[in-house]
């Protein structure tokens, strides 16, 4: 099972758009529990967001 994280978030701060800082590896997948940085555009702050299940609401 891979995820799929989204190349923006909302920025929980300003919410301003948080863009997908992380590498992505081609050959390899992310699982639910890996952590992926963003950046956010506006207030410069990271955010590191742990993947979920995507079965798992
Ligand atoms: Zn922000």
């Amino acid at each position: 099972m891979s995820v799929i994280p989204p190349e923006t978030i909302v920025c929980v701060d300003c919410g301003g758009t948080c863009h997908l800082l992380s590498y992505l590896p081609e050959d390899d997948e992310l699982e639910p529990g890996d952590v992926v940085a963003y950046r956010c555009a506006d207030c410069n702050d990271r955010w590191d967001v742990v993947l979920g299940d995507p079965d798992d609401d």
